[in-house]
């Protein structure tokens, strides 16, 4: 399949600590979060093509911090911090909460979410949290099963339809919701399908 945006073209810009210290609120992104180790980083080197973009984001210091990924004209890619981490302290926890709650409400170009979630492990309890911020921030949510290859086909595809029921069980009926392995290469293209659409409306 043709996409319309090349995610190789992917650059750093920079990192901000807190909706303040973000690049000016111009153009279209669209933000990336997930449990720690849910493969996050993983997808994003997959996506761009890039073996090393998102140890950026894994640098010491960098961690608790939203990065921003330039794809041009305007389009920008965002690392959230990974979350649920046991060795944070719960006041560093907190700030963070509300840094990335900001974010998420009030960030103008922020056009959509993709939540990374363990195939193994879906829709934890802070997976939730995520999700119902993007609903009240009125944005597009796309749920990537990360780690796809780590489950055969069959409890792949019965966990995919378990979490799409779920979430019609909760009204949510209307998020997107895919496989997805690094590792295997699979599911590339649905999920650059949901971040075309989200980066090129207007
Ligand atoms: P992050 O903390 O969310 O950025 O997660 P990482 O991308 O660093 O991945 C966490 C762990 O899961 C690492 O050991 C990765 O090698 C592994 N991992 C990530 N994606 C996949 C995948 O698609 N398949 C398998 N089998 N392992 C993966």
């Amino acid at each position: 399949m043709t996409h319309p945006i090349d995610y190789s073209h992917a650059r750093f810009l920079q990192s901000a600590p807190d909706l303040a210290r973000c690049p000016p609120d111009d153009g279209v992104e669209v933000a990336f979060a997930g449990r720690s180790n849910a493969g996050k980083s993983s997808a994003l080197n997959a996506l761009t093509r890039q073996n090393k973009l998102a140890r950026i984001s894994k640098t010491p210091g960098r961690t608790q911090l939203i990065n921003f990924f330039d794809l041009g004209d305007q389009r920008r890619l965002v690392d959230l911090p990974g979350y649920g981490y046991a060795k944070v302290p719960a006041t560093v926890k907190r700030d963070w909460d509300q840094n990335l709650a900001e974010y998420l409400q009030r960030r103008r170009s922020l056009r959509g979410l993709v939540l990374l979630m363990d195939i193994r492990h879906p829709l934890r309890e802070y997976d939730w949290q995520m999700i119902h911020w993007t609903l009240e921030a009125d944005l597009a949510l796309h749920l990537l099963l990360t780690k796809a290859d780590k489950l055969k086909y069959g409890p792949g595809k019965s966990t995919l339809l378990k979490v799409q029921q779920t979430l019609e069980a909760e009204g949510l009926g209307g998020f997107s919701v895919q496989t997805f392995s690094a590792v295997g290469k699979t599911g590339g293209d649905t999920l650059e399908s949901f971040l075309d659409r989200c980066l090129t409306a207007e």
